[in-house]
């Protein structure tokens, strides 16, 4: 399998993917908003775009289906609830396997939170991948104003993504590391990871930087560390009424909703 990540540069920071068969060439695109960078790039390769997935419906993920569809003719696949996506030829559920060319299998995970209507893409290869839309950005997670529930962004974290091994590549839908390993420390002062991590990420380059791992998530994004007795002192300085042994998930309901005025 081989992964085209594509840097759009845009001020919503949004990266789209190309996952590529080598055997064949064939190519689905994650997310082309930038439809142009899109189609460059696997024209430059020789690849051919035989399929579109969203990952969720919001237009910075949608905004350039029509343009890619138009110059391949790819199928468009998105969540079976997906209802705002106009133009869906494949509703995906739980478990559904996507197949590109030859070599590559997808698996659909139902993710919501960020969105009810939420798909994240598991590769079924030696080192797995993680095409991971809004839902779990580097060292952060999606909010959920736009269409979601905390409580089940919660779910999707505990149930599916921790369960996944550690050696799992992510590759979010945004470039927001900077601005959540801020957040990771003014949780968790004396996190190490992500002090040692905060000045390389600062004016890099998000079309070369950093691929992180979903082991390397759980020691810096705070959404992981619902046990750490640090994150658990600082957040009930804010909210005492937590007690000393708060539940996992009313320690992440209250990350989330303190990260939405961060
Ligand atoms: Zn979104
Ligand atoms: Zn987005």
């Amino acid at each position: 399998m081989i992964v085209e990540r594509i840097w759009t540069g845009n001020s919503y920071r949004n990266y789209n993917y190309l996952i590529v068969c080598p055997e064949t060439g064939e190519a689905l695109a994650v997310d082309p908003l930038d439809h142009e960078r899109c189609l460059g790039r696997a024209r430059e390769r020789g690849y051919q775009i035989t399929q579109v997935v969203n990952t969720h419906e919001h237009g910075d993920h949608t905004g350039g289906n029509a343009a890619v569809i138009a110059a391949t003719g790819a199928k468009l696949l998105a969540h079976a609830g997906a209802k705002r996506i106009p133009g869906v030829d494949r509703g995906l559920c739980a478990k559904d396997v996507i197949r590109v060319g030859k070599s590559v299998e997808l698996e659909a995970l139902d993710t919501p939170g960020h969105t009810m209507a939420h798909v994240c893409l598991l590769s079924h290869t030696d080192t797995p991948a993680l095409f991971s839309g809004d839902t779990l950005f580097n060292a952060g997670a999606g909010n959920c104003h736009n269409g979601g529930h905390p409580a089940e962004l919660y779910e999707t974290f505990a149930q599916q993504l921790s369960a996944l091994p550690d050696h799992t590549q992510i590759f979010p839908g945004h470039d927001y590391i900077e601005n959540n390993l801020r957040f990771t420390l003014d949780r968790e002062p004396d996190n190490q990871k992500a002090s040692e991590l905060l000045p390389q990420v600062k004016e890099h380059d998000p079309a070369t930087s950093l691929i992180s791992t979903l082991g390397l998530e759980k020691q810096m994004n705070t959404f992981f560390r619902l046990q750490s007795p640090a994150v658990i002192a600082r957040l009930r300085e804010r909210y005492p009424e937590l007690g000393e042994r708060p539940d996992a998930k009313a320690v992440f309901l209250k990350l989330r909703e303190l990260r939405n005025t961060w």
